[in-house]
């Protein structure tokens, strides 16, 4: 069996989904399991939703009526005048997000995250599954919840790959196609859980593990993986191989194109996994495999914007060892301040932090009291793999200080 992925930028209009449908009628879409996202920018149009819930629990909120136009419009443009069963089932959906709002007594905001982020990915599918079947292929709609379980963490909750395993080989029908959801599962209460934003790609390595699926192909809006995220960085060229040690690391520092976790379980079983174009889906694209590290050999270039980097030094004179440093990481952790990147001396450290949960202040007020700290924010942290001449040149032609300078054998970084 072969594992597709298709995510929201491809799924994000009635083209989108005729694009779909035309990418499996060219490559073949026997023995198929397909994971979908949610369309476009549903996810973040229901966090926005849930959030306006969380302010005022009695009105149902706005977003809803714009999000369920938008679905409507889609099927109007796919189905024209067959739209009659589908449009009854999206209505029917919307109906059940509204009712759970009007139900629910959990003040838990990523329970109720959970419950209603998860319709995204429902609606995709559902809509895709009949739009297939409107064309003429028959295809299963999974629904994954009933696979993919998971422990109570909800917003990124943590598999039980064995349970998991033993549902989707019980639950999957080979020598079909099936779509499916990307992005959520369950808990042993079967209430609805999720994996992590951008965790369809995670799903898609899930059930390809399970099914020792022969490839996963995710199809994206870019030619493949390309040495830089061609929306920041100029002149990206194509890579046409990578190992999957080569894919773990550009996605640990902070690739986009493929979700962290997606590499491991399909490196544990050699699946490739290949990252192809949906608008030219015949082309190569990127084999994520064994074999080379990287070809071409170049500089893959990877920015994050708008890190905080702090410079703590010791206000007692002692020197920042083991006991410091493991109470610093203590508030790192407490504060969740995802660290980035760590360099110590006898008598400082500089750390660079993500503030994603907006605690900065709280964390800095702690810290003063046993540091100096000095806060810088707004600063930009550049990883290069594979660093040379050329991208030594890129750095220096910021003219900016570079604040804080990294390098192994493989991996430059440098906070600006
Ligand atoms: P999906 O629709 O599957 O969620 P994403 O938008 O998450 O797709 O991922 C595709 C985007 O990833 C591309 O449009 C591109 O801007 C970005 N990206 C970041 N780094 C890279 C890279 N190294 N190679 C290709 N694309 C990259
Ligand atoms: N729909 C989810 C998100 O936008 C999962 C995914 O797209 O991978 O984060
Ligand atoms: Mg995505």
């Amino acid at each position: 069996m072969k594992v597709f992925k298709f995510g929201g930028a491809s799924v994000k209009d009635a083209l989108g989904v005729k694009n779909l449908l035309s990418v499996i009628n060219k490559v073949g879409h026997q023995d198929t399991l397909v994971v979908v996202s949610a369309m476009g920018k549903t996810t973040n149009a229901l966090e926005k939703i849930i959030d306006d819930y969380f302010k005022e629990k009695d009105k149902t909120p706005e977003g809803i009526y714009e999000l369920k136009e938008f679905h409507l419009k889609i099927i109007k443009d796919l189905f024209e005048k067959n739209s009659f069963e589908i449009e009854k089932r999206i209505h029917e959906i919307f109906d059940e997000i509204t009712n759970f709002f009007n139900s629910n007594k959990s003040p838990i905001y990523s329970f109720v995250y959970d419950q209603v982020v998860s319709y995204g990915e429902i609606l995709s599918t559902t809509i895709i599954h009949h739009f297939i079947k409107f064309s003429g292929i028959d295809n299963f709609w999974l629904d994954s919840r009933n696979c993919i379980k998971t422990d109570d963490y909800y917003r990124a909750a943590n598999l039980n790959w064995e349970l998991t395993q033993k549902n989707i080989k019980l639950q999957v029908e080979k020598d079909s196609l099936i779509i499916t959801q990307g992005f959520i599962g369950s808990n042993s209460n079967n209430f609805t859980t999720t994996l992590g934003r951008e965790g369809s790609d995670y799903s898609a390595a899930i059930f390809a593990y399970a099914l020792n699926a022969t490839s996963v192909t995710i199809w994206k809006d870019v030619p493949g993986v390309l040495n830089g995220d061609p929306r920041v960085f100029q002149n990206t060229q194509l890579l046409n191989q990578i190992s999957y040690r080569e894919a773990i690391e550009l996605a640990f520092y902070g690739a986009s194109v493929i979700h962290p976790k997606t590499l491991q379980p399909l490196q544990r079983k050699e699946i490739p996994l290949y990252v192809k174009s949906f608008e030219n889906p015949t082309k190569t694209g990127t084999a994520v495999s064994k074999g080379k590290a990287i070809e071409p050999n170049i500089p893959c270039y990877i920015v994050k914007k708008n890190q905080v980097l702090l410079r703590l030094s010791s206000i007692d004179f002692s020197f920042i060892v083991e006991k410091n440093i493991s109470y610093i990481f203590s508030l790192l952790h407490e504060y969740q301040m995802p660290v980035e990147l760590i360099q110590n001396s006898a008598i400082s450290f500089s750390v660079c932090v993500n503030n994603k949960y907006k605690r900065l202040e709280e964390l800095v007020l702690v810290l003063r009291s046993k540091f100096n700290v000095k806060v810088i924010e707004n600063v930009d942290l550049y990883t290069i793999r594979h660093f040379d001449k050329n991208a030594s040149k890129f750095i220096h032609s910021f003219k900016k200080p570079i604040l804080l300078e990294q390098r192994t054998q493989e991996t430059a970084q440098f906070v600006i």
